[in-house]
């Protein structure tokens, strides 16, 4: 009975264009990654490897397999072993966790003018359900962005608070929801860097209206950390941000290259986390290897060496945009368009589901490793393909995206219509 109705929905999303597969990669998160594709069936799991140039990790800097990264991971693990034992609040919670939040607190200070305190977790996603569970209350209410990610949506959907979506980046819209809202305590939540459409939140006005409104703005810069801002302090930095109203998501498994995530904010806000925020409590804390890794890796992002690879990456974000300007101007009517985007993400929309699944095979014929992004990730209608950039990647190999993504404009048989 359940077998017969899951295989049904299964048909149904394959129907549809929505089934995925994991593809799997042989060698360390580089542009050049030998990538296995095993069909869906086990006979076929024995595929050889092939070398792909990949654009579609979120390890913006290069850093994931940097060398002094991994060697403070491999010093960190003979240290202090390989698992944390407990949660933080039990035995798990080590030296290396601790120094990690404080550096961390001391890069970021300059945000908050009257001090902030850092809390770690283990990743993301948890914090995001943490932030949004333990401050979400019944007196409170939660203003969210509609492209905001999956994360703050389910935190939002578990919290007791009321909950108000706005459509995605209107002022206008979220103002007058204030405006009516009765309760006492009101957050408003966005993506720094929306992480399907690689657009910025505008959030110098939402703090502004935060301000005027008081509220607090929970800005989750998963994809504007390290890679945005003087120093690699993310969104806030790039529009010249501080405030003591200001609630931080960072992740630590992308510009970062390694995994976690935590929280910075006023010391009360954070302690209130500590000590009520069950996915911060209920789970097992990080290895404390990852801290030192991720303490390697801050050490890179802050100094000159993250200057420099912030600038490479500008230059293949500019390289890419204009070349791919200049394609769609020589092909009026493909259906294809290139939303404004200033960051490593930048989502080419095609719309169908099966017409973006099959420009993304057709790249992978020709070696290149993009994924086509469909519905419920995006909005119907928006499938895309999400290319993603880094330090990483030379100027030739941006210009092989570009060539091949050149003849299947060309080609009718393998093109957009
Ligand atoms: C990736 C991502 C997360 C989740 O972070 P993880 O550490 O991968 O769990 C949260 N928010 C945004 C916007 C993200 O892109």
């Amino acid at each position: 009975m359940l077998i017969d109705h899951l295989s049904q929905q299964l048909q149904q999303r394959r129907a549809l264009g929505l089934e995925r597969v994991r593809r799997i990669a042989e060698g360390p998160c580089r542009p050049d990654l030998p990538v296995s594709w095993p069909g869906t069936n086990a006979d076929a799991a024995t595929d050889a490897s092939q070398p792909m140039l990949a654009f579609c990790s979120n390890d913006y800097l290069g850093l994931a397999a940097h060398p002094a990264v991994v060697e403070a991971l491999a010093e960190g693990a003979r240290r202090w072993g390989a698992g944390s034992g407990a949660s933080h609040l039990v035995c798990g919670h080590g030296r290396a966790h601790e120094r990690l939040e404080q550096a961390l607190a001391g890069w970021l200070a300059p945000l908050w003018p009257e001090g902030a305190r850092v809390l770690g977790f283990g990743t993301g996603y948890l914090a995001n359900l943490a932030l949004m569970t333990a401050l979400g209350d019944a007196r409170t209410t939660l203003f969210t962005d509609r492209l905001n990610h999956a994360s703050l949506i389910d935190g939002a959907q578990l919290a007791r608070a009321e909950v108000r979506r706005y459509p995605h980046n209107r002022v206008d819209r979220l103002e007058s929801m204030l405006l009516e809202c009765a309760t006492p305590l009101k957050l408003i939540v966005t993506d720094g860097v929306f992480s399907m459409d690689g657009d910025l939140a505008p959030l110098d006005r939402l703090l502004a209206l935060a301000e005027r409104h008081d509220a607090w703005l929970v800005v989750d810069d998963a994809h504007g950390l390290g890679v945005l801002g003087e120093a690699g302090r993310g969104s806030l930095a790039h529009f010249g941000l501080r405030g003591r109203r200001l609630i931080l998501m960072g992740t630590l498994g992308k510009a970062f290259g390694v995994a976690g995530a935590f929280v910075m904010a006023d010391p009360v806000i954070v302690e209130w986390l500590l000590q009520t925020a069950r996915p911060g409590i209920y789970t097992t804390a990080a290895p404390p290897a990852l801290a030192e890794a991720t303490l390697a890796s801050l050490e890179i992002i802050r100094g000159p060496e993250g200057d420099a690879r912030r600038a490479a990456l500008q230059a293949r974000i500019r390289q890419l945009r204009e070349g791919l300007a200049a394609l769609l101007a020589a092909h009026p009517g493909c259906g294809w368009s290139l939303p404004e985007s200033a960051t490593a993400i930048q989502p080419l929309l095609i719309g169908d589901n099966h017409r973006a699944a099959a420009l993304a095979e057709r790249l992978h014929q020709a070696g290149l490793w993009v994924p086509a992004i469909r519905p419920p990730t995006v909005p119907e209608g928006t499938a895309r393909l999400r290319i993603t950039l880094s330090a990483a990647h030379r100027p030739e190999e941006v210009a092989r995206l570009l060539a091949v993504l050149g003849q299947a404009l060309q080609d009718p048989a393998g093109g957009p219509r």
